[in-house]
């Protein structure tokens, strides 16, 4: 596999072979879940799985967006299902999660976008099991009037939505977003209800540079997010976009003191840093501290 080729040592990462691992395999395919960890390929799902720690993908497989880093396929998507949030309700309860992570494809088809949808979710999980704190990881709403207001309204406990990349890039990674739009998205969550956490997330290794990187970080403050993931982007298939450089474990530690430094309370900056990773156990830190 040419994709795999000549990947340091540092992103190697073990098979997914534990008993613990096939029981959430169980739990997921018993209620007909998606989730992103399969679908984007993740390396770390061994071990988040392992764990546990499935992050949930809503609203079908198919996305209405082609980002060029995103091994999620891109179509028509079907009609929503009125029975998937009930069944990712009873599927937190399940695994017994603490905290749970729900993302979803992009449906620009939507009127909404899918924020009714969200919320449902929101509302399912909470009826569940209402000690599960939830977070969520969006799509940008673009051009869905109202939409964003009906998922704030849902309260969940953090509010995710990735910037992905450095604004120059967005043409090539992002095609179909806008930089500005995402960040005045987090920005809004905040001003409409300041008791949301707010998160964001950047993929490095597809070409940006450093004080790329540190402005994307300001704008984040600026905007007030709480929480910041930084991680090594890895082409899911030959046709997506090539790794630029390998980021390596020195930088990434670079990196994430000089978010600690501009204000950021929660950050995770590492190769295999993905939006969901550790965010169970990082969430649960900051609660108690
Ligand atoms: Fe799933 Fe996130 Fe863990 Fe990857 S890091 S396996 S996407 S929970
Ligand atoms: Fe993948 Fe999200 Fe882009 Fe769709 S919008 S292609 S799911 S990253």
């Amino acid at each position: 596999n040419p994709v795999q080729r000549n990947k340091p040592a540092w992103l190697r990462v073990k098979a997914p072979v534990s008993r613990e691992y096939h029981a959430t395999r169980q739990v997921v395919r018993e209620h007909r879940l998606h989730t992103v960890c399969e679908e984007a390929a993740c390396p770390n799902i061994g071990e988040c799985w392992a764990k546990k720690h499935a992050t949930m993908m809503i609203m079908g497989d198919i996305c209405t967006r082609a980002c060029t880093f995103c091994n999620v396929a891109t179509g028509k998507p079907g009609a929503l299902d009125p029975f998937e949030p009930y069944r990712v309700g009873e599927a937190v309860k399940k695994l017994g999660l603490q905290h749970v992570v729900i993302t979803s494809v992009d449906r620009d088809d939507l009127e909404d976008g899918g924020a009714e949808h969200f919320a449902k979710v929101i509302g399912a999980i909470r009826e569940a099991t209402p000690t599960t704190t939830i977070e969520i990881l969006t799509p940008d709403f673009l051009r869905k009037e109202g939409a964003l207001e009906v998922v704030v309204a849902a309260k969940p406990d953090v509010f995710n939505h990735n910037l992905e990349t450095v604004p120059r890039l967005y043409p090539t990674v992002r095609p179909g977003a806008r930089y500005f739009h995402s960040l005045r998205l987090l920005d809004r969550v905040k001003q409409l209800d300041p008791t949301i956490f707010t998160k964001s997330g950047l993929m490095v290794g597809l070409g940006e540079d450093k004080s790329e990187v540190q402005q994307v970080m300001d704008d984040l403050r600026s905007a007030e997010v709480d929480f910041l993931t930084i991680g090594q982007y890895l082409q899911p298939t030959p046709k997506h976009h090539v790794v630029d450089r390998f980021i390596t474990p020195e930088e990434f530690k670079a990196y994430e003191t000089a978010a600690f430094a501009k204000g950021f309370l929660l950050v995770s900056a590492s190769p295999l840093t993905r939006s969901s990773y550790h965010a169970d156990e990082d969430f649960a830190r900051l609660r108690a501290a």
